[in-house]
């Protein structure tokens, strides 16, 4: 591996590799260093008998202005632009559409009372109708948006991310992690498997000793997770403070994806959906056949995703198949079969879901965000201002961590020209 290259970008997500993009045809020498064994980081698409199957990032959000789209067409990958079922509860299993549409109603109150009169201790829970029946509804998509219970979810974040979001949510069927790792340059030096332990700043260079050697760039692209940046898997220089903890005030949710096999002659339907128990805040939320895969994808949120982790992936397993049997009754047990978890908490790179800011702490997304001596730059879904959360979002943020660092090396060579 170059030693001395102009710049180092830690990490090979969504985020990496935008800036890896931005970087390729500048000049400039750039090194990818990756502590997984793979690329694409949360964006991660697990082939499994022929089936694309994504355990991470899987929707397109914000499809209509969603650069990743570009990208797919540009590399000839398609993209599937149908409506999701999200919404919808197949033939009403286990909710009536008299108690759906009240809950759907006092979600979509609970969500306006954040953006049109959000409450002082931009604490989000308490926006919540106090009488409301509803409660554990909205925690549990409170969980699959943000990754964590209303209580620790900033009010004022929450609405910037809803009033820039908009309506279309596409899918990439051979995979949004596989979409996401096509988009790397050929070109570039990308070492997998390569962790950096610690980061240091002396005269002009950064020094980075990583599990495969040391490293001098002159700049370096910080694409770590919050729960990374704030944690003591890398070892930062006290200058970097600030940026620790403005990471500890965006942490990561818990999100975790369970996909269920189904076998044999069954009653499942293709693009359909429904809620596991929408009184339980920790409950699952089905996507049946998505794409027409003979698969059940439960997406867990928050205290649900929590559980998954900490109880396991066979106990979540049986978690999600007792419910679902409990919806279409007990002869479909034998049509289902464990196929894939994530285990997104317990990857020591990653460490959770997607950053959510707590009460308050709005703000450290632009903190995040900022250069530090135009040697270190930052990028990553918690410093984009409203896409956090996405694969998008950590897109054009690490574009933009590569315009600012192109901006201060051609400074520091045109300087060192004009000295
Ligand atoms: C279950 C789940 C479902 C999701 N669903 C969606 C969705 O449908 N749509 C959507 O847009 N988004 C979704 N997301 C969020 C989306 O996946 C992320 O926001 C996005 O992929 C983050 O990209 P990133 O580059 O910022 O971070 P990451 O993908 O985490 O990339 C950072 C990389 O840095 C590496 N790294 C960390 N430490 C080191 C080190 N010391 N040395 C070297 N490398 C290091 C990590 O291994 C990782 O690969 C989902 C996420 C999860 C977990």
């Amino acid at each position: 591996m170059t030693s001395e290259p102009d710049i180092v970008i830690i990490g090979a997500g969504a985020a990496g590799i935008g800036a890896a993009r931005r970087l390729a045809g500048s000049g400039l020498s750039t090194v990818v260093l990756e502590a997984l064994p793979r690329p694409g980081g949360r964006g991660f698409t697990r082939e499994i008998s022929g089936m694309a199957i994504d355990l991470g990032c899987g929707w397109l959000h914000s499809a209509d202005r969603n650069p990743w789209v570009g990208i797919a067409e540009e590399l000839g990958i398609a993209i599937d632009r149908r409506r999701n079922a999200w919404g919808s509860q197949y033939q009403d299993l286990g909710f009536p559409p008299s108690d759906h549409i009240a809950a759907q109603t006092e979600f979509g109150a609970w969500s306006e009372r954040i953006t049109d009169a959000p409450p002082a201790s931009d604490i989000a829970a308490e926006a919540l109708d106090p009488n409301g029946c509803w409660t554990n509804y909205v925690q549990a998509l409170s969980g699959y948006i943000s990754g964590d219970e209303l209580e620790r979810i900033s009010a004022k974040d929450y609405a910037a991310y809803d009033e820039a979001s908009t309506e279309y949510n596409w899918r990439a069927p051979n995979g949004y992690g596989a979409l996401i790792t096509a988009a790397l340059p050929q070109n570039q030096a990308l070492h997998l498997a390569t962790r950096v332990e610690g980061i240091s700043l002396d005269g002009r260079r950064a020094t980075l000793e990583t599990s495969a050697g040391t490293l001098r760039p002159r700049a370096v692209i910080v694409t770590c997770s919050t729960n990374v940046l704030s944690g003591s898997t890398i070892r930062w220089p006290s200058a970097l403070d600030p940026w620790r903890e403005a990471a500890r005030r965006l942490p990561l949710g818990n999100n975790e994806k369970i996909y269920l096999e189904i076998t044999g002659d069954s009653p499942f339907e293709p693009e359909t959906h429904l809620i596991g128990d929408p009184r339980d805040a920790t409950t699952g939320s089905y996507y049946i056949m998505p794409l027409g895969m003979p698969v059940i994808e439960c997406f867990l949120g928050g205290a649900g995703a929590r559980k998954a982790a900490t109880d396991g992936a066979a106990a979540a397993y049986e978690r999600a198949t007792d419910q679902i049997v409990k919806l279409f009754g007990s002869s479909v047990r034998g049509n289902l079969r464990p196929l894939a978890a994530s285990d997104w908490a317990g990857t020591a790179s990653v460490g959770g879901g997607y950053s959510h800011a707590l009460p308050g702490q709005r703000d450290a997304r632009d903190i995040l965000a900022r250069p530090f001596d135009n040697r270190l730059f930052f990028a990553g879904e918690a410093t984009h201002a409203t896409d956090f959360s996405t694969a998008h979002g950590a897109y054009k943020s690490g574009r933009r961590a590569a315009e600012e660092a192109i901006a201060a090396l051609t400074a520091d060579i045109s300087g060192a020209v004009a000295g």
